[in-house]
C-alpha cells in the first residue's frame, strides 16, 4: 500500500515537472523576445505576418486568422483596447467559440473584428457618411467627429462590429490601426498575439464575397468580407456559435418605436383625412394628425447619441434608406403643417402621400438590414397595416367629437377589421415559428414568449381593451362614444408600441460568433 501511494506521489511530481517545463505560447512568445539583442525593431518581427508594400489597384489589406495557431488568450482583445485607449466596456476585437455537433465534434476560438468589406454595409447605411474606405489600404475608418450616434451601422454590419460608445454618444470600430500600419508597423492584435494567429495580407477585391467566412457567418456576397480564415482542420458546415445557446435581447430602441408608431399613425390620419368633411372632420384630423408626427419626430432625437450634428442627415441621401426616411419626414412635417393650417382635399391628399413614401422608407431602413424578423413583406404589412389601424381609429374619434355619424361608424368598424387582421396573423406567425425548430423566426418568437411574456400578453389585454371600448363607441354606449373612440384610439397606440418593442428587442442580430464569453454566461 504505502508502495502504491509512494508511486502515486512520484507520478504526480513527475507530471509536474513537466508541465513547469511546457512553456505556454505567451511564454514562448516572452523568451523569443528576451533572446533577441537591443530594442525590438517591429519589422524585424512581424515581417512575416505583414505584407512588403502596399496594395495595388483592385487590392486591399486584410487581416488573416490562422485558426489552429488561435488558442482563445485574448492578448489580441487587450492589446487592442490598451493601444487605442478604450473605455472600460468597449471592445473593438473579440474571441469566441465555436463548437461542432455530436456527429462532428469540433471546438475553436475564434477571434474576430472588422472585415474591412469591399462593399461595407456601415458605410452604405451611415446617414451622415460618417464612414470612409481607403482607396489605396482599403480599411474601412469610421468618422468619430462625423457620427450622430445613430447606431443604424450597428444594425447594418452583419458581422455585429460596430460598437456603441455611450460615454461619447456615437459608435466606434477597429481602423486596423491604420496609422501604424502607415508607418510599417504592425496593428496591436497581430503584435500581440503569441501565437502569430493574426496576420495582415493583400487580397485581390475582386475575389471577395464568394465563399463564406466560417458556417456561422452572414452570407459574404452582401458586404464582401475580407478576413480569411485558415485551418489544416475542416470546420464542419454544422458548427454553430456556442454563445447561441443563451437567447439575448436587442436594444429596445423606445424612441425609435414610439416614433414609428406615430409617423405611421399620421400618415393613416392624413389619408383617412380625405374621406372626412372639410369642415370639423379633415381641419380636427389634421391637426391631430401634425400633432402626432411631431412628437413622433421629436421623440425619435432622443435616439440621437449626438442631435447636434443631426442637420447632416441629408448627406447619406444616395445610399442611406435611413437619410431618405429623415429627409422625407421632415418634408412630411412641412407638407402636413400645410394641410393642417389649411384643410384641404390637396393639401391632405399631399401630406397622406409623402407620408406614404416616408413610412415606405422606415420599411426600407429595416428591411434593408437583411435581419429575418425584419423582412420586406412582414415589415412593410406591419407599418402600414399599423398607419391603417390608426388612421381608421383616429378618424372614428374625431368624427365621434363632432357628434354622432354613420362615417364614425363605419371608420370604428374598419378599425375594428384591421385591429383583428393584425392581431391574428401576428399571433399565427408567433406560434407557428414557435412550435417549428427550423423556422427562421423561431429564436425570435422563443425570446417574445421566455423573455417578453408580459409584453405579449399586455399587447393581448391592449386589443381586447380598445376592441371593446371601439365597439362602445360605435354603439354610442351612455352617449359617449368620442369618450370611448377616443379610448379605443390611446389603447391602441399603446399595443402598436408594445408590438413595435418586440420588433426590436425580438429581431436576431447575425453575429459570426458571440461578442465575448462574458455573454455566454
Ligand atoms: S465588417 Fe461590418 S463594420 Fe466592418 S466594414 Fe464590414 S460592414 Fe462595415
Ligand atoms: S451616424 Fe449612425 S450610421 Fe453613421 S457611423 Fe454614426 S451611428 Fe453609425
Amino acid at each position: 500500500m504505502s508502495n502504491l501511494l509512494e508511486h502515486r506521489v512520484s507520478l504526480v511530481d513527475e507530471l509536474l515537472k513537466q508541465q513547469g517545463s511546457l512553456g505556454t505560447a505567451v511564454m514562448r512568445f516572452s523568451d523569443w523576445h528576451e533572446e533577441q539583442a537591443g530594442v525590438p525593431s517591429q519589422e524585424r518581427f512581424y515581417k512575416k505576418l505583414m505584407p512588403m508594400g502596399k496594395p495595388g489597384v483592385g487590392h486591399q489589406f486584410a487581416f488573416e486568422v490562422n485558426l489552429d495557431q488561435c488558442t482563445g488568450c485574448k492578448a489580441c482583445v487587450v492589446a487592442c483596447h490598451s493601444l487605442n485607449g478604450l473605455d472600460e466596456e468597449e471592445s473593438w476585437r473579440d474571441v469566441g467559440m465555436l463548437v461542432g455537433t455530436r456527429m462532428q465534434p469540433y471546438v475553436q476560438t475564434v477571434t474576430t473584428a472588422c472585415h474591412h468589406c469591399v462593399d461595407p454595409a456601415c458605410a452604405n447605411g451611415c446617414p451622415v457618411l460618417a464612414y470612409e474606405k481607403d482607396d489605396v489600404t482599403g480599411i474601412v475608418r469610421h468618422l468619430d467627429d462625423q457620427c450622430i450616434g445613430c447606431s443604424y451601422c450597428v444594425m447594418k454590419c452583419p458581422y455585429d462590429v460596430p460598437k456603441w460608445n455611450s460615454k461619447k454618444g456615437i459608435v466606434r470600430k477597429c481602423d486596423m490601426c491604420s496609422q501604424r500600419l502607415a508607418v510599417g508597423e504592425a496593428p496591436a492584435c497581430v503584435q500581440a498575439c503569441p501565437s502569430e494567429a493574426i496576420a495582415i495580407r493583400i487580397v485581390d477585391q475582386g475575389g471577395m464575397g464568394k465563399v463564406r467566412m466560417l458556417p456561422t457567418a452572414f452570407d459574404s456576397s452582401y458586404t464582401q468580407p475580407t478576413t480569411s480564415y485558415v485551418s489544416d482542420r475542416v470546420v464542419p458546415q454544422g458548427a454553430r456559435d456556442f454563445g447561441d445557446a443563451k437567447l439575448r435581447l436587442e436594444d429596445a430602441h423606445w424612441p425609435l418605436a414610439w416614433m414609428l408608431v406615430l409617423t405611421q399613425m399620421a400618415m393613416g390620419l392624413f389619408g383617412v383625412g380625405l374621406l372626412l368633411p372639410v369642415a370639423g372632420g379633415m381641419e380636427w384630423g389634421n391637426r391631430l394628425a401634425v400633432g402626432v408626427l411631431g412628437i413622433g419626430i421629436g421623440l425619435s432625437v432622443l435616439h440621437l447619441g449626438q442631435p447636434m450634428r443631426a442637420w447632416r442627415c441629408f448627406l447619406g441621401l444616395r445610399k442611406s434608406w435611413l437619410s431618405r426616411e429623415i429627409v422625407v419626414f421632415g418634408g412630411f412635417l412641412m407638407v402636413g403643417l400645410l394641410a393642417a393650417v389649411f384643410p384641404g382635399g390637396w393639401t391632405t391628399g399631399a401630406a397622406a402621400l409623402v407620408g406614404v413614401v416616408g413610412v415606405f422608407c422606415s420599411v426600407m431602413v429595416y428591411a434593408d438590414t437583411r435581419r429575418v424578423l425584419w423582412n420586406l413583406g412582414s415589415t412593410a404589412w406591419s407599418f402600414f397595416g399599423t398607419g391603417l389601424l390608426l388612421g381608421c381609429a383616429g378618424g372614428a374619434a374625431v368624427m365621434g367629437w363632432m357628434g354622432p355619424s354613420l362615417l364614425a361608424i363605419h371608420l370604428g368598424f374598419a378599425a375594428t377589421v384591421v385591429r383583428t387582421g393584425l392581431f391574428v396573423r401576428d399571433r399565427l406567425r408567433l406560434r407557428g415559428a414557435l412550435m417549428d425548430e427550423g423556422h427562421e423566426n423561431h429564436r425570435s418568437a422563443r425570446k417574445m414568449v421566455e423573455l417578453k411574456g408580459g409584453v405579449v400578453r399586455a399587447r393581448a389585454v391592449l386589443f381586447g381593451v380598445s376592441t371593446l371600448l371601439g365597439l362602445m363607441g360605435m354603439v354610442n354606449a351612455g352617449g359617449l362614444a368620442a369618450w370611448w373612440a377616443t379610448g379605443s384610439v390611446l389603447s391602441t397606440v399603446m399595443a402598436q408600441v408594445l408590438e413595435r418593442h418586440l420588433f426590436f428587442v425580438a429581431v436576431e442580430s447575425p453575429r459570426m460568433v458571440s461578442n465575448s464569453w462574458r455573454e455566454m454566461h
